[in-house]
């Protein structure tokens, strides 16, 4: 059979139909031309299956599969039809039990959540590496932003700063690199550039709940504008058990950033409870923490498209995370006690074994955790080596829950002021209140989460009379 003679075909209809397309809507076209046409058959992209032959406007198969039909119809069950003019000639409708697929059921084709984004074409590309270091913005300014969102976590924010701008100028000495060797197949953790390797800077946060851990990551993601997905690590499993295998952190983020391998390479994924993989508590955590290694030093993971797994029905990609930036985050109760005993051990070889209690009541203990604090809290060294910028946020006063309260620039009070507004009333707020809701909120022990609840509901009331009022 010649191939040729079902190509042409195929491609009339393709014309066609781009001409149909265009006629009824011209954006919605462009923005399907972002998306990679996915086969049918066997759900592969055109980038891996080649080009497709159009059959309807949204339905699409591969070359491949359209020869494996005409090969089966030719030498299966139509073997006295190697002639596709005996086919199509025939009336199937009139034959007992055989219906004929109706392909304007299928006109719906295959989803853009289940397609990949094109990536742009190789001449298109720009020389320059897609982060350029000049648009980087230097630690200071990476900070000042922070400063606006995220009250006090002075330390936090200065590690963060510089961890996240030596990581995007690593991600560009990476591009660089890559640029110049286009062939190079290297998949090491680290970037070897002129000979120097610059190491990830993943990072390790630990602080109590409520501290604003995840509300630092989701802070910075928005401003360096980058994907962010955001996982539980109590959900993770190995893979084969029930559960999300860890790769599925990386299909998170590729959602994140709307499909676009490209960009999903340069994001954020942020892994919180990471204590909770800690041995001492879980024997699978452990094996959780030795699947975690190769995608934070960086690998090449297929991952399912539009779907959280994998399946035989949802395309796959590669995504390589050697240039994805993982946090890691934590509350490690019980890490104090450990950081108490190494300290009064410390001080007791100093002759000053009187202050052993010196540490008791200290709620920034955790400021002083070591590597060797967190492995023996039952975090595997491995997993620790692959987390090199180690920090700890502060327990949150009531100083600092009054500052939450009013001052960051969208403030919970700023906010309630601004729906009154609309309803030409002005809310205030004299500092005696703030203080008296940080208080009850410090009470709850779960940091400033504690603080919209209490305002809720007292302010449920006065949200509730107010419109009541006409004269207002
Ligand atoms: P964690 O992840 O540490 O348990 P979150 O980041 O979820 O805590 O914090 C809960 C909420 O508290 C955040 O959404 C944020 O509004 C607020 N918050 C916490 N810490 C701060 C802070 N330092 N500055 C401003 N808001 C904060």
């Amino acid at each position: 059979m010649n191939n040729d003679d079902f190509k042409e075909v195929p491609d009339n209809i393709q014309d066609n139909n781009e001409e149909t397309t265009n006629n009824i809507d011209n954006t919605n076209d462009n923005k399907a031309n972002d998306y990679e046409d996915v086969c049918y058959i066997c759900r592969r992209p055109e980038s891996v299956a080649g080009k497709m032959i159009h059959i309807q406007p949204n339905l699409c198969i591969c070359n491949d599969c359209m020869q494996k039909t005409f090969d089966s119809m030719s030498n299966g069950n139509f073997g006295n039809f190697g002639n596709l003019g005996n086919i199509s000639n025939m009336d199937f409708g009139n034959m007992p039990n055989i219906s004929m697929i109706n392909l304007s059921d299928l006109t719906g084709g295959i989803p853009n959540s289940q397609k990949l984004k094109k990536k742009k074409p190789k001449e298109e590309k720009k020389v320059e590496p897609i982060l350029d270091i000049h648009s980087i913005p230097a630690p200071h300014r990476i900070k000042a932003s922070l400063d606006d969102y995220v009250v006090g976590q002075e330390h936090a924010k200065k590690v963060m700063s510089v961890a996240v701008y030596n990581h995007y100028k690593r991600v560009m000495a990476d591009n660089k690199h890559k640029a110049q060797e286009e062939n190079t197949t290297a998949k090491q953790a680290s970037n070897k550039y002129d000979g120097v390797e610059i190491e990830k800077s993943n990072m390790l946060m630990i602080g109590p709940t409520g501290s604003g851990k995840t509300y630092l990551v989701k802070t910075l993601a928005k401003l360096l504008d980058v994907p962010l997905a955001i996982t539980d690590a109590t959900s993770l499993t190995e893979a084969g058990y029930i559960g999300d295998d860890i790769e599925s952190v990386v299909s998170k983020l590729l959602a994140a950033a709307d499909n676009d391998v490209e960009r999903a390479e340069h994001g954020i994924i942020f892994i919180d409870e990471i204590d909770k993989l800690a041995n001492q508590r879980d024997v699978s955590g452990e094996s959780v923490q030795q699947g975690m290694l190769k995608l934070l030093e960086g690998s090449e993971v297929e991952v399912p498209v539009g779907a959280s797994s994998k399946n035989a029905m949802v395309p796959m990609t590669t995504v390589d995370t050697r240039n994805i930036l993982f946090i890691c985050g934590g509350a490690f109760p019980g890490l104090e006690d450990i950081i108490k005993e190494r300290l009064n051990k410390e001080a007791s070889i100093g002759f000053k074994a009187d202050l052993k209690d010196k540490y008791d009541g200290d709620e920034n203990l955790l400021m002083q955790a070591t590597v060797d604090d967190i492995r023996k809290f039952g975090m595997i060294p491995e997993f620790i080596g692959r987390l090199p910028i180690m920090f700890s946020l502060e327990a949150l006063t009531e100083d600092m829950l009054v500052k939450i309260l009013k001052e960051p620039k969208n403030a919970i009070i700023k906010q309630y002021q601004k729906l009154l507004e609309m309803d030409e009333v002005r809310l205030e707020f004299d500092d005696d209140a703030l203080y008296a809701i940080a208080k009850m909120a410090k009470e709850k022990k779960v940091g400033a989460r504690a603080l919209r609840a209490i305002i809720e509901d007292f302010m449920l009331d006065i949200m509730y009379e107010i419109p009541k009022d006409d004269n207002i």
